[in-house]
């Protein structure tokens, strides 16, 4: 546990995954919050595809995303690669599903990682400023967040190749990047406010995912 502690975040609690999954439509939303219960045993080979730990002033390109892919589930990759981890477990899905196998796993764990791209402390180093607000950040709108489904706002994205899709994680990670720092900078919490702005992205993100799963999987 100490070492669970010291060497890992959370995410957003359970409601805030479900309800972002739910907003965007996905049928098995009450599988969205299982990949935090699969780091409890899966340890290493689990968390670090909940993060990446970027350094101030850094960019997130499509070359960067693209390097994580083959990180996906890799032990030894401490800085985290959350970006690959949503191409990764995409493409074990449609993979799967094209075989004809059991598939819905996979895309749970896609649906979970698109959850934890908007959370900014997920996108910044594990810096003391991290650790002291991240279980408070994580928390911020669990209480009320499934009851309050219409304050998630859905834009439409249109996602039809892979590169497409790693275009949306750069603009979403980059933005609640940002935002980490900024609210590092300012030494304070997150508001309410810019906590639903940050899951709307993932949301929308997470629609526009299903859209594309269902068409490289029906074609
Ligand atoms: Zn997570």
């Amino acid at each position: 546990m100490l070492l669970l502690f010291c060497s890992s975040s959370h995410a957003w609690y359970g409601k805030t995954h479900l309800a972002i999954a739910q907003r965007a439509g996905y049928r098995y939303w009450y599988n969205a919050a299982a990949a935090d219960i699969a780091r409890l045993k899966a340890a290493d080979i689990e968390q670090y595809n909940h993060f990446v730990n970027n350094k101030r002033g850094a960019k997130i390109t499509p070359q960067a995303v693209l390097a994580q892919i083959k990180k996906y589930d890799s032990p030894r990759d401490r800085k985290g690669h959350l970006y690959g981890a949503i191409v990764g477990s995409l493409r074990h899905y449609i993979n799967a599903k094209k075989e004809g196998a059991f598939a819905e796993d996979h895309m749970a764990y896609c649906v979970h990682y698109i959850g934890d791209l908007s959370m900014p402390l997920h996108n910044i180093e594990y810096s003391p400023f991290n650790k002291r607000y991240h279980l408070n950040m994580d928390g911020i709108l669990e209480q009320k967040v499934l009851d309050n489904l219409s304050e998630i706002k859905i834009e439409k994205i249109t996602i039809k190749t892979e590169d497409e899709l790693i275009k949306e994680i750069c603009r979403v990670a980059n933005i609640s990047m940002e935002l980490g720092f900024r609210l590092e900078k300012e030494n304070r919490m997150m508001t309410k406010a810019e906590a639903y702005r940050q899951i709307s992205m993932s949301a929308s993100l997470l629609k526009a995912v299903i859209e594309y799963a269902n068409y490289m999987t029906h074609r």
